[in-house]
């Protein structure tokens, strides 16, 4: 009997294994139909700058389309893709929709502003990244000043040397680079002072904490002021409620991005919002931080 148990056990055990290895190689198989059938779509977050109130740049955010699935987020598909080295492929075609967008855009005569878009750190190894960049501002005739790369903290882990090479390289490129999800990665400030960005993101889990836990506000004062000692600007993630907006604003941060302001918008949406040169009314902002 025992024995009989153990041997159930061990197939249920196979059992699922096999079916998880099934789900993830459709998985697999479906990201490369969508590549093929050009089944991604971005859609676009406005980041908005504190002192004017205007929106000052946009977050592309890569979504599948998928006719069986519906629309799939990027954390459903983005870390097989890390795993299967599909994440090339989307990244260049995520790069590519960006620079083409803002070249649709620019010939409508619609005031554009720059373009961030997220890097994988191994999309980050590929050490043509620079020529992939300028080749890709080149065929669609956008500037660098209209292109931001977000990296990640952990991106420079596993040869740190290589990639702040390539980071110069992509500096001289002219583009813009911010670091994504700060202090959540490893956070190592001997090469943190290296990078040549131009932005750090506070992440939203600390923007999350901002008005009710006093750690989370004491973190991203410091980011904040770590940020301008170092001469960058200090932009926060997941920004949803008036109140976390007035702290940011007290605490002198540059940017923020989040529901409050608007959610992620399909193409259409974020054209709209920039035609009508959409903002945030921020004069009780101003009073907020007077009052301080
Ligand atoms: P991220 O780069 O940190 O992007 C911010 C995420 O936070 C987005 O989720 C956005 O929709 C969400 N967000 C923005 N404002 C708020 C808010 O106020 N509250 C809350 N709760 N969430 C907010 P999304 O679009 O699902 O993307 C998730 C992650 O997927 C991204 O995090 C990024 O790491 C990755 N990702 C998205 N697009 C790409 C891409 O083209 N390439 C790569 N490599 N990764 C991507
Ligand atoms: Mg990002
Ligand atoms: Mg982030
Ligand atoms: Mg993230």
């Amino acid at each position: 009997r025992a024995k009989e148990g153990g041997r159930n056990s061990f197939q249920f055990f196979t059992q699922e294994m096999q079916n998880r290895l099934d789900a993830r190689m459709a998985l697999e198989q479906g990201l490369h139909r969508a590549l093929q059938r050009d089944e991604f779509v971005l859609h676009f977050q406005p980041q908005v700058d504190l002192r004017s109130g205007r929106i000052v740049g946009m977050e592309a955010l890569v979504r599948w389309q998928s006719p069986e699935l519906g629309l799939v987020p990027p954390m459903q598909f983005i870390p097989v893709a890390e795993e299967s080295n599909l994440i090339n492929a989307i990244g260049q075609w995520v790069l590519n929709k960006a620079c083409a967008t803002l070249r649709g855009w620019l010939d409508a005569g619609v005031p554009v502003v720059p373009i961030a878009v997220n890097v994988a750190a191994s999309q980050f190894s590929d050490q043509e990244m620079d020529e992939l960049v300028r080749s890709t501002l080149e065929r669609h005739r956008v500037a660098p000043e209209l292109l931001e790369l977000e990296l990640t903290e952990s991106l420079s882990m596993v040869d740190p040397e290589a990639s702040i090479a390539l980071m110069h390289r992509l500096k001289a490129t002219g583009i813009g680079m911010s670091i994504d999800d700060f202090g959540t990665g490893y956070s190592n400030l001997s090469y943190l002072k290296r990078f040549p960005v131009d932005k750090l993101k506070i992440d939203q889990s600390f923007t999350r904490g901002l008005t009710s836990n006093p750690e989370d506000r004491s973190i991203v004062t410091a980011v904040i002021r770590m940020a301008h000692s170092l001469g960058l600007r200090a932009i926060a993630e997941g920004v949803e409620t008036d109140g976390q907006l007035r702290l940011l604003a007290a605490e002198g941060c540059d940017e923020i991005q989040g529901y409050y302001f608007s959610r992620p918008v399909p193409e259409q949406a974020m054209l709209a919002m920039l035609e009508r040169g959409m903002g945030m009314d921020i004069a009780p902002l101003a009073r907020s931080v007077q009052r301080r």
